[in-house]
């Protein structure tokens, strides 16, 4: 107790670090339990897609990081007659590189069931850990991710990955083919320079994140003025913000259940958590910051979501009465999960009103699509399928929170006007990707545990 315990207000937030481990202690066993409901955990993604912007040939030939495709006769008809009707409606995207469509006020492009090229996942038989992807391959695609920030913030990462990579600009060394708009490219361009993380933030010290982490917590944000810029706004550190936090949520699973290749075993690696998260308190903050953000998001869209056709249950057959119990369970347990996002002192955690206000607000939203956009393309770089997968589905997540949070009004959010604002596939990617991130908060609380038992045995 008391170790690695972050306190007081998230910055960007209305919302204490205690609120949200506290919330966290209810929440994750309910979404750990929604997620394994067939209607969460069934996701047509197509791992397949050509990376469009540089020629990746690192794929990882580890089998951790193999996907295990769901059995075809799992999924509902429903899901698959509602593709085969949607297949004609792209008409109405636009599109972007590749070939790929998307809605105006999507963040990201959207995979759905309507993908002839996908295929359905299940979930929850491809954990989200340690599969040893890594080295140019990982670095080159979180490179791009942090570069695609063309706000002009950087930190750490960027001139550390131009220390293992074979050049120091992702879009030079990587031949660009092409990008949207404001992408990568004009990124490269327009960063205005690369700012140090502030000092203090971090240390080599071990032990230093768990004991005075909220000294540092939020601090690694860039503060230091881009090239006379000045502070960074507000939308510019929302954006990093969700990034790291990604990243950083990413690193706790794999520290969590982590691959002892000399045993063979699964289990916590406390050094890994020390040494990518621990002695980094803002990567930490991050997660939060990103819990705070897609609780909102579920929050605003509950009556959305409440509405939502969840059900999964054959009409026919001996499965009926079986299903029907199933979407029951999988029902109540939703509406406990929107109970908890909506209620108590976390509805008003994150403000989106607090966003967008200023002068530039059209123009800085666009580029926010724009930029989140591309990384949702670049996760077609990812050289190892699962982690494409879970890269793949937690854009998607936190682009639906960003679409539910900044570009429709509560008119929009209503089921009866607009019931085909968000597609299946949002809704599941949104939902496991708040779980994802739960599930660090609670690997947080585990690693703080093992910790502080190493400690009593010295
Ligand atoms: P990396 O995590 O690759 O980080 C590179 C650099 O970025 C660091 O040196 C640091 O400077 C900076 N950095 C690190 N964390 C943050 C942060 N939170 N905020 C800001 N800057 C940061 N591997 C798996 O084993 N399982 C997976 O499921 C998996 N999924 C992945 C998904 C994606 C989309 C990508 C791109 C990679 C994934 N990987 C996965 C690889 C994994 O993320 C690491 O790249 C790999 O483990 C190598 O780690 P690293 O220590 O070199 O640092």
């Amino acid at each position: 107790e008391g170790y690695c315990s972050p306190s007081g207000p998230i910055e960007s937030t209305h919302c204490l670090y205690e609120t949200v481990e506290s919330l966290n202690h209810q929440l994750f066993p309910a979404l750990h339990d929604l997620v394994t409901y067939p209607f969460f955990r069934h996701y047509k993604v197509d791992l397949f897609k050509e990376c469009p912007f540089w020629y990746e040939n690192g794929f990882c030939m580890n089998r951790n990081c193999g996907v295990e495709e769901a059995n075809e006769e799992d999924i509902p008809e429903k899901w698959r007659a509602k593709a085969l009707s949607e297949i004609n409606t792209s008409a109405a995207h636009d599109e972007g590189v590749s070939g790929c469509y998307f809605k105006e006020q999507d963040f990201c492009y959207v995979e759905d069931d309507a993908d002839q090229n996908g295929q359905y996942v299940d979930l929850t038989l491809n954990p989200e850990r340690f599969t040893g992807y890594a080295g140019d391959s990982a670095h080159n695609v979180w490179r791009a991710i942090y570069e695609e920030n063309c706000f002009g913030l950087s930190e750490a990462s960027l001139s550390e990955l131009s220390k293992t990579s074979s050049s120091s600009s992702a879009a030079n060394s990587l031949g660009i083919k092409g990008l949207d708009k404001g992408g990568l490219a004009s990124a490269v361009v327009g960063a205005g320079g690369i700012s140090k993380p502030s000092q203090g933030a971090q240390s080599s010290q071990p032990g230093y994140a768990f004991s005075k982490l909220s000294e540092g917590w939020g601090t690694e944000m860039v503060k230091a003025p881009l090239s006379g810029e000045g502070e960074m706004c507000e939308e510019k550190k929302v954006y990093y913000r969700v990034i790291s936090g990604l990243h950083a949520s990413i690193s706790i699973h794999i520290c969590a259940d982590y691959l002892d290749q000399t045993t063979g075993e699964w289990a916590p690696n406390l050094d890994c958590f020390i040494s990518r998260l621990a002695t980094h308190p803002e990567r930490l903050s991050n997660v939060y910051f990103n819990a705070v953000l897609l609780l909102r998001a579920v929050a605003r869209a509950a009556p959305y979501l409440r509405a939502y056709d969840i059900a999964t249950a054959p009409t026919l057959g001996s499965g009926v009465k079986a299903g029907r119990e199933s979407d029951r369970l999988a029902k109540d347990r939703l509406d406990e999960v929107l109970r908890l996002a909506d209620g108590g002192e976390m509805g008003k955690g994150f403000d989106e009103g607090d966003f967008f206000t200023g002068e530039d607000a059209v123009i800085l939203k666009e580029q926010f699509k724009t930029h989140f956009r591309n990384v949702s393309r670049i996760m077609d770089c990812v050289g190892c399928d699962k982690c494409r997968l879970w890269g793949k589905l937690q854009v998607s997540g936190i682009g639906t929170a960003l679409k539910i949070l900044f570009a429709v009004d509560d008119k929009a959010l209503d089921p009866k006007v607009n019931p085909d604002l968000l597609q299946r596939s949002e809704v599941v990617a949104l939902f496991n990707t708040l779980h994802r991130i739960s599930e660090s908060l609670a690997a947080v609380e585990e690693f703080r545990k093992i910790y502080a038992a190493t400690q009593s045995e010295e």
